[in-house]
């Protein structure tokens, strides 16, 4: 026994050396042979097999084995529950036989050689709540694996786990003709959410969060040559650079850029602080000295604040010390822009993704969950590559580490060796997509079949219409009319509103509109408004509550998109509606808007058409009435489902949960539709599920037509949609409706093959 023990701790010890293979140079699968190898021989079993769980396809692929047929590495796959090996990954237990064959799960594979091998040993591997694979032993001899080597084998699956999920990711990266990416010494893979897809290369950023720097600190060499003039120039500097930026800001974000630079511009200007430098330097203190002192006692200051918003204004002295320091020790050029960065944060403000994009980010890794959902959307309209990361290793990447990040694959490299790098780079070269979409992209949508779908625009900010011009949306699904709202430090005026829907209204040639009143509240919070902390704020004052409570805001809004709609018959779309009574109360809100504009002297219009979104189970009992009242409905899918399934939708840790073919999601769309259908209502979609094309093909089935998606899916959808085929879509969105089990549906939906898009 006492030899055994120290057996299995010598193993144990000779497998933390094992990850060093990996470290060599090794390519995935020499890395797991070697690892096979010397498990079986430390383990003195005829066989051992490395199997890798491809969590896609919900299959388990042997990847290495020491003593079966190796022709069936990369051949030989077992589905979750099939065999004993299967049995482990999906009960997540050792699973021990003196004889494997008299266990009844055991599956005989033929050719794998496996025939003359009767004692049997398996663990699964796993990370975290991850499942990465099935570690197991096989020998000639029955009864040939005792307690202890379940242990040894647990152990060592354990310490080889997190090397073991690298291979994992790599081998089932979706481009297996790519180079595959070889870790080398350092490397690290840091495996997160994709939210924005885009790849970036880059030196990590800490803002914040435990491995940041809190203070400023100069890193000047030779400061003594400094001079109070070249402390005034930086100062005149960094006001230009600064200036510049937001007139930049406002030429290209016009909606949502107002004054984003003005703490910085108004802090430059404050005696408190650059005349507070200026004193310090006057009395003989080095200029970078005065800086990084002056800033310091600022950042302490707001730091500490219990105020939130004094205490958002940190990043602000942080980026402006930067940026003055960084004009003090060369005279020439630009600075204090985020070229090459990649941040890493546990929150982030709308207005700081906004500052920050247009000071250059190259990508953002936001630590998962929390109120970043509205963050997500403002940075798919900035085109900046973001993932979620539930792994608080993050902030242990000091700055200025190199990285690599594929937020196609929801993958950050640390420290990426030359492969990687390459194969980002080539990725990076290829991401400038938009010429290819535009070339594929289509006036008109129809299925094989002929018949017409309708692929409208989502726009968030003003700069996504461009967009959707280029790539041919038929008309505005939905404007989200938040962002103005979220990045201001107030309400924008009515006037300010009115310039910013007109452009809205203006921006496409078809003329179907659809602009939505302020869906705030739950993720999406004013920081002007008091009191707006609620426990459960996704169950709280939000959408069309919000304005149902603060009607002033609501009839601005009201007369601005009215206005600007002009003699156009635009569509006013109401957000989280949970009543026919919360429609008809928003409803009375209009006519009284349309009597103010006339009353205002600004004129008569037309009486907009008025649009529910069905996004609560409310809505959905109540479409049938909310049909026949409103001049058209749309599914709100992301919301759809959160409230459906009781799912946060900005919550990592459930997002396996947010299951968008679950059955009682489709039924509740399916139920919508026929409401529609039946009081003659037109229906669109939006949110997550216009997005996926499998859904998009049951909701055409049941007679969906209208889809709106971000623009740059639209040419990807039309593609896919052109080889769709409505008669089959109606036969099978029949069945899909009738079945009862998440698995069915994934199942039925897997086997018709759905065309996806090839753009
Ligand atoms: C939705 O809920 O599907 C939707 C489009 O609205 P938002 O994502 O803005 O809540
Ligand atoms: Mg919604």
């Amino acid at each position: 026994m006492k030899e055994k023990l120290k057996t299995n701790v010598e193993m144990i010890c000779s497998v933390s050396e094992l990850a060093n293979l990996f470290h060599q140079g090794q390519d995935i699968r020499g890395f797991l042979s070697q690892v096979v190898h010397i498990v079986s021989r430390h383990m003195q079993s005829d066989v051992c097999s490395i199997f890798l769980y491809n969590e896609q396809k919900d299959l388990l692929v042997l990847e290495a084995t020491a003593g079966l047929n190796p022709d069936m590495v990369g051949q030989l796959t077992l589905l979750s529950g099939e065999g004993l090996t299967g049995l482990t990954m999906k009960e997540l237990r050792p699973i021990r036989e003196g004889r494997g064959r008299d266990n009844p799960y055991f599956k005989y594979i033929p050719g794998s050689g496996e025939d003359r091998f009767e004692s049997f040993l398996a663990v699964p591997i796993i990370r975290g709540i991850r499942r990465v694979g099935v570690l197991e032993l096989q020998d000639e001899k029955s009864s040939r694996f005792s307690k202890a080597d379940v242990l040894a084998l647990k152990a060592i699956a354990s310490q080889l786990a997190s090397t073991l999920e690298n291979a994992q990711l790599f081998m089932f990266l979706p481009e297996k003709n790519e180079p595959s990416i070889q870790i080398t010494e350092g490397s690290r893979l840091i495996r997160g959410t994709q939210v924005v897809e885009g790849v970036a290369l880059g030196q990590a950023y800490q803002m914040e969060g435990p491995g940041a720097e809190g203070n400023l600190i100069s890193t000047c060499d030779d400061c003594y040559r400094e001079t109070i003039e070249d402390f005034h120039r930086a100062i005149d500097s960094t006001e230009r650079q600064l200036e510049e930026l937001q007139i930049r800001l406002e030429e290209e974000l016009a909606d949502v850029a107002s004054l984003i630079f003005s703490a910085h511009l108004l802090m430059l200007r404050d005696d408190g602080f650059s005349g507070s430098m200026a004193n310090m330097i006057s009395e003989g203190t080095r200029p970078s000295d005065a800086v990084e002192h002056v800033a310091n006692n600022y950042i302490t200051i707001f730091a500490n604040s219990d105020n939130p918003r004094m205490r958002e204004k940190v990043q602000d002295i942080k980026d402006l010390g930067h940026r003055i320091l960084e004009n003090l020790l060369e005279d020439e050029g630009e600075h204090g822009d985020y070229s090459g960065q990649i941040i890493i944060t546990n929150e982030l403000l709308p207005s700081e993704l906004l500052k920050l994009t247009a000071q250059n980010i190259e990508g953002l890794v936001l630590y998962g969950g929390g109120v970043t959902a509205h963050v997500g959307v403002l940075a798919r309209s900035l085109h900046v590559p973001l993932i979620f990361s539930e792994d608080e290793s993050i902030f242990r990447i000091p700055s200025n580490t190199p990285l690599a990040m594929d937020a196609n694959q929801g993958l950050l490299i640390v420290n990426p060796d030359n492969a990687a790098r390459k194969r980002i780079t080539q990725l990076i070269e290829g991401s400038d997509r938009i010429d290819e979409l535009e070339a594929a992209a289509r006036p008109e949508t129809r299925t094989v079949d002929g018949e017409r779908i309708y692929l409208r625009a989502t726009v968030n900010l003003l700069s996504d219409l461009k967009l959707a011009k280029r790539l041919m949306a038929e008309g505005i699904g939905l404007y989200r009319s938040e962002f103005p709202f979220l990045i201001r430090s107030d309400f924008p005026s009515e006037e300010e509103q009115y310039l910013i829907y007109k452009q809205v209204v203006d921006g496409l040639e078809n003329s179907l509109v659809t602009l939505r009143t302020l869906d705030v509240g739950g993720d999406k919070i004013l920081s002007y408004i008091p009191d707006t902390k609620e426990a459960n704020p996704f169950l709280g004052l939000r959408a069309i509550r919000f304005l149902l409570e603060n009607k002033k805001v609501f009839v601005g809004q009201l007369k601005a998109m009215i206005h600007a709609g002009g003699n156009k018959q635009i569509r006013i779309l109401f957000p989280l509606i949970s009543s026919l009574d919360d429609f008809l109360n928003a409803r009375k809100i209009v006519l009284k808007s349309l009597s103010f504009l006339k009353r205002d002297g600004l004129g008569q219009f037309p009486m907009p058409k008025l649009g529910a979104m069905i996004e609560l189970p409310s809505a959905v009992e109540m479409a049938p009435e909310l049909a026949k009242e409103a001049d058209f409905l749309s599914l709100g899918t992301n919301d759809l489902v959160q409230y459906m399934l009781g799912v946060d939708r900005t919550n990592e840790k459930v997002a396996d949960l947010f299951d968008i073919r679950h059955p009682a999601v489709l039924r509740a769309v399916k139920r919508v539709n026929d409401a529609a259908k039946e009081a003659d209502c037109p229906l669109s979609v939006c949110g997550i599920m216009s997005k996926d094309p499998r859904t998009v093909y049951y909701m055409m089935g049941l007679g969906v037509r209208e889809f709106s998606m971000e623009p740059g899916k639209i040419p990807g959808m039309q593609n896919a949609v052109s080889r769709m085929d409505i008669q089959q879509a109606r036969k099978d969105a029949e069945i899909l409706s009738g079945l009862g089990t998440q698995e069915e549906i994934r199942n039925y939906l897997d086997k018709l093959k759905l065309p996806e898009p090839t753009i």
